[in-house]
Formats: C-alpha cells, structure tokens, sequence
C-alpha cells in the first residue's frame, strides 16, 4: 500500500467518469501547491492576497498532465493503439509521458519553430513521433481532429476530448482544498480555452456539493496578439512570446465564454511587454518560476488592480500553468549573462567591486 498521493484518478476518482475496466494510470500527478504570493499581493489592494497555483510541478510540468491521465487511460479501456494531437508544446509532453507510461504510441503536431525547447525535448525524449508543420496550432489541430474522425484506433487528446477537461476540472477541487474555500477570483491564461472551462466545471462541483464555499470570478487573460475571447474575432496570425497561449481560434470558446459570464468574470488581454515584467516579477520577487504564457496570468492581475478592480481583503488565486524551465530561450533574453572570470577569489572579488558584504 502506498500511503502518499496517488495521482488524480485514485484521488478524485468519485468525480471523474472512471469504470472498472478503466486503468488506474498515474505519474501521481496532481496535488500541486498553492503558494501565497506576499510581494505581489502588496501591489494588488488593501488586504488583497494573491495565491500561486504552481501547476508547473506536475510530472511533466505543466496542468495538461491532469486530463492527460484520464484521456489516455480511457484510449487504453476503450483499446487503442494511438493517441495524437496538435500542440503548442505542453500537450505534446503530457500525451508523450502519457503513452509511453500506457504503451501507446503517440503522434504530436507542432508549429514549426514556436514550441518552446523544453517541450520539444521532453516529446522527444518520451519517444513521441514528432511532426512540426509549417503552419499555427489552429491548423495542426484541424489536421488530426480530421485523422482521428477517419481512423477508429487513433483517439485525439487535445481538449476537444472531454476527459481532459474532466482531470483538470481536479485542480479546483484542490484550490478549494488548500484555502478551506472558493476564491473570489481565479485568474488563468486561456489559449484553446480548455482549462478556464474545467476549472469553472470543478468549482461548480464543489459549489453543488457545499454551497457554503460559493464560486469565483473567472479571469481569463490572453496575449494582446492572441485574444479572441478578448475582441471577439477569430485571430488569423496570433502572435505572442507566450507560445502556449498562441491560438487564435479557441476550441472551447463556448464554454469558456459560459464560464466568465456566469461567473461574472471578464476576458482581458495583456501585452507581451506585461508578460515578460510579470515572468520576471514572479521569479525574482516570490522565487516562482513559470513559463510566459503563465505569467499572462499574473499580467492580467497586475494590470486589473492598476484600475482598482480587485476590493480590499480579496483572495485571488493565479493559475501558473506551466514550469519555466521548459522555455529557457525566453528565460536567457532578460539579458543576465554570467561573468567568466578565472577561478581565483582575487579575481571575483575585484570584478564584484565590493558588491559581497564583509569582503
Ligand atoms: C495549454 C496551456 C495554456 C492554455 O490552456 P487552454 O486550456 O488551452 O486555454 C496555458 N498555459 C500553458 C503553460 C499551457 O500549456
């Protein structure tokens, strides 16, 4: 018997569609912490504390691990052989680590050269066939919707499958878990806008069972270049630094827009200049480090409170979606480059100029 976490399907399985032919597949994802913010939070209001959901320490780094426990668990009960699906890079690792636990194969369609490093290493390292296609996530992921529709064996685990959006609606359970309540607001990036529609799934779970608890604001974020939520229009070119969020034609809109307007949330866009500050913030300021398109997130908070949005005494909690050491590109362009000096104390103390108290 083990006596620690033992991954989402154990963990939740009375809220998720499991059967008893279903595998109890696990790399115990899941139980992520929630990590109070105190430098930031100062920035936000009066009173207003603002909560880390550090979702980058999941077994492949990013929250995608949580539905892709259960998507490819139930391709195994229903006998496939295959999974596939288009990426931005963090769905490709999660399905990857995924199959290769299950005995799978697996098949990911990237943008050619807008997956962060990172992700494309750990695709290729779980053994993933990996085809990166001269042309955005929209189009890679019309292309295996279209594969998976013509061939039985071959499941589609992008969040078009209903069982993602099942496992990750657990990080909800989770917030509400760790805070003893609801927030009052949870903020999170959007991209294909799955995960803003499970979080809101999970609240209203845990809101049936306990209406005590009551239910968050949805704040959805989403890169100036990339905010089809925001504007209303589809995004043909989405651009953005934050290439997991790069999607300008949400899949899940619908649910997600349901979410923010039953919630009495918003949708509000944050520049790449806003995403970079708040990587940076989170790192150096509360010792986080969450990939670009986390940060948006953060962005987005920062940016609402400049306007007074959030009341004194608020609790917000921030989904960083993913670990910031999948991008080190992005990492290594805020310019700090380490000093090559001999190894000599002498020598450092000089180039140091004094800068070490007591030498
Ligand atoms: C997938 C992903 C998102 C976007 O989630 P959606 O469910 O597509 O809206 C945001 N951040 C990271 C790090 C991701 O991997």
């Amino acid at each position: 018997m083990v006596l620690g976490w033992r991954g989402i399907l154990r963990e939740f399985a009375d809220h998720l569609p499991l059967t008893k032919d279903t595998p109890l597949l696990t790399l115990n994802e899941g139980n992520t912490p929630l990590i109070e913010a105190t430098k930031l939070s100062g920035m936000l209001g009066e009173g207003v504390r603002l909560f880390l959901k550090y979702e980058g320490l999941n077994p492949s780094g990013s929250f995608k691990d949580r539905g892709m426990v259960l998507a490819v668990a139930k391709a195994v009960e229903e006998g496939a052989r295959k999974v596939v699906c288009a990426s931005t890079g963090n769905t490709s690792a999660s399905a990857a680590a995924y199959a290769a636990r299950a005995g799978l194969d697996c098949l990911v369609l990237i943008p050619h050269g807008k997956v962060a490093l990172g992700k494309l290493a750990q695709a290729i390292m779980y053994g993933a066939r990996v085809i990166a296609v001269e042309g955005n996530f929209d189009q890679a992921l019309a292309i295996v919707q279209e594969m998976s529709m013509r061939q039985q064996d071959i499941i589609l685990v992008n969040s078009v499958n209903p069982y993602r959006l099942e496992g990750q609606k657990t990080a909800a359970y989770e917030v509400c878990r760790d805070l003893g309540k609801a927030p009052d607001f949870l903020a999170i990036p959007v991209g294909n806008a799955g995960n803003i529609s499970a979080y809101w799934k999970g609240f209203c779970e845990v809101y049936e069972s306990n209406p005590s608890l009551s239910r968050p604001r949805m704040l959805g974020f989403q890169a100036a270049g990339a905010a089809p939520l925001v504007t209303g229009q589809t995004v043909d070119k989405p651009e953005t630094v934050a290439t997991a969020i790069r999607i300008g034609c949400p899949v899940n809109r619908e649910k997600a827009i349901m979410a923010v307007q039953q919630s009495g949330g918003i949708f509000e866009s944050v520049t790449d200049r806003e995403i970079l500050q708040a990587y940076w913030l989170l790192a150096e300021k509360e010792g986080v480090f969450a990939e670009p398109a986390s940060s948006a997130a953060v962005a987005g908070v920062l940016k609402l409170a400049r306007s007074g949005y959030f009341p004194p005494g608020s609790t917000i909690v921030s989904v960083l979606t993913g670990n910031g050491l999948k991008d080190p590109d992005t990492a290594m362009f805020k310019g700090a480059k380490p000093m090559i000096l001999p190894a000599s104390l002498d020598a450092i103390e000089e180039a140091l100029h004094g800068e070490l108290v007591g030498v």
